[in-house]
């Protein structure tokens, strides 16, 4: 992160420690003789007292579960600022950002095009609740790129996306069941926080209080990766849709088995389902088209989210016209939204997927892959059994020493090193997803000296949880 005139910030706690660590020094017989590291500590201070402060106004001090790193064994971190590959807390640390806001931000933070172009839009006002040129042309670059998307309605969020999606697929088809996989994420949608997790589709159940028992019971659930319960479940249910991350990245990164996306899409041509590949995470990430571009397999419906919105608040569906005619005005499916289209989000997008040409996507294949593998090599050198599962732009080090297929095995991890690995990551300047669930984001932003430094720091974090 260069200074840019801002104070330099603090690096965290005793980064040394990783250099120690590594074999050049600490693995040969001159490191035999060196005292054992001192295992850095991470000071936050400052993150702590605001978190008391905030669990005052904030149900868990966030605005987003997950952000509270619970699941990680320690209390949140608050953010000052990023610039590129890299963030700063509020106690003057910085990390090396491997999460970029849960996606959006692919050309890293605060890129001085996307500032710009949002500076600018601001100053021509922020909000008119009236069309705007760079609505439509924000929609003739995504369909541009996405090859099954020919219209799309834009909202703020991925969750507003997806209901919206299921409302036209239930319009199109007058069904009511949407067929959704176990571990699957697309939003706090009633219906679809239903999990199912069990070998067989299963008729979901509520999984959060306050969801009423009739929106969960629409709802079908089967494993990933497993055509016969896809097919069992599509002939026991009328199906108004079969919805799925075409990566899933909620659960971990899970790709599909080779030939499950097209027995997607023939099961829903079959029935008279819709597809519907909710691209909120793959989308713009993992090819310039998303992962319907990289598969070959298109959707009716594609849900967007996060990159397009270049890290401001918006997302999308589209598909074919003679579908997405059906939304209000131009047909009977009604759907709104005051801040839908927001200039500065519109703005921020543009900018945003001119930065990404096909071209982009191979520097993000390259940094992803040399992640992966450093991280792979890093466990297997200090014996701890990991699995990183990756595509273009989203990995996963899985704390399971056989691939993770779905749910139910990405469950069996163990979760509690990985917290402990992450906790050490934190204490060495690398700030990690602080879920197993969750995917591991590389920017375009990330050098490959982001890229060694994280795996020196992962190779000390191992041996330390070891
Ligand atoms: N779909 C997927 C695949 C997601 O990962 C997410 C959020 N992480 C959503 C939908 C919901 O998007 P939002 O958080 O913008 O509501």
């Amino acid at each position: 992160m260069s200074g840019g005139g801002k104070p330099r910030p603090q690096t965290v706690g005793e980064q040394d420690d990783s250099r120690a660590a590594q074999p050049s020094e600490a693995g040969g017989p001159a490191g035999s003789q060196l005292k054992a590291p001192r295992k850095p500590s991470l000071q936050t201070t400052r993150s702590t007292e605001l978190y008391h402060r905030a669990l005052e106004l904030l149900p868990g001090g966030v605005n987003s579960p997950v952000r509270a790193m619970r699941a990680i064994g320690r209390d949140p971190i608050f953010i000052t600022r990023g610039e590129g590959s890299t963030i700063v807390d509020v106690d003057g640390n910085e990390y090396i950002d491997w999460v970029c806001s849960w996606g959006p931000l692919i050309a890293g933070h605060a890129h001085p095009a996307v500032v710009d172009a949002v500076a600018s839009a601001a100053s021509d006002g922020t909000t008119f609740g009236a069309p705007t040129k760079g609505e439509v042309m924000l929609a003739a670059e995504v369909t541009a790129r996405v090859p099954s998307v020919e219209m799309l309605r834009m909202t703020s969020s991925g969750t507003e996306a997806t209901m919206s999606a299921i409302r036209l697929a239930r319009a199109v088809t007058g069904r009511e069941h949407v067929l959704k996989f176990a571990g699957a994420y697309h939003g706090h949608v009633d219906g679809l926080l239903a999990e199912g997790g069990s070998g067989l589709a299963t008729q979901g159940i509520p999984a959060s209080p306050g969801v009423p028992a009739a929106a969960a019971e629409a709802t079908v659930i089967v494993p990933w990766n497993d055509p016969e319960a896809v097919v069992a479940a599509a002939e026991r249910f009328e199906l108004a849709a079969i919805l799925a991350e075409p990566v899933p990245a909620n659960m971990g990164v899970v790709p599909p088995d080779d030939g499950f996306l097209e027995l997607l899409r023939a099961c829903a041509d079959q029935t008279g389902a819709l597809l519907i590949f909710d691209e909120v995470i793959t989308g713009f990430r993992v090819a310039r088209g998303g992962a319907q571009e990289r598969s070959g397999v298109l959707s009716d419906l594609t849900i967007l989210g996060k990159v397009i919105g270049g890290g401001l608040p918006a997302a999308a569906y589209g598909g074919a016209a003679v579908l997405m005619e059906r939304i209000a005005p131009a047909g009977d499916v009604y759907q709104a939204g005051t801040l839908s289209g927001n200039p500065l989000a519109v703005a921020a997008a543009l900018a945003t997927l001119e930065l990404l040409p096909g071209k982009a996507y191979r520097r993000l294949e390259r940094t992803t892959e040399k992640l992966a593998s450093g991280l792979q090599e890093a466990a297997k050198d200090a014996g701890i059994p990991v699995t990183v599962q990756h595509v273009p732009g989203l990995l996963t080090p899985f704390l399971s020493a056989t691939p993770v297929r779905d749910y139910r095995q990405a469950a069996a991890a163990d979760l509690e090193t990985y917290g402990a690995w992450c906790r050490a990551l934190l204490a060495r300047g690398v700030y990690p997803p602080a879920s197993q669930f969750e995917a591991w984001f590389p920017s375009l932003a990330h050098t490959d000296a982001d890229v060694e430094r994280t795996i020196t720091a992962a190779r000390a974090a191992f041996e330390e949880v070891r």
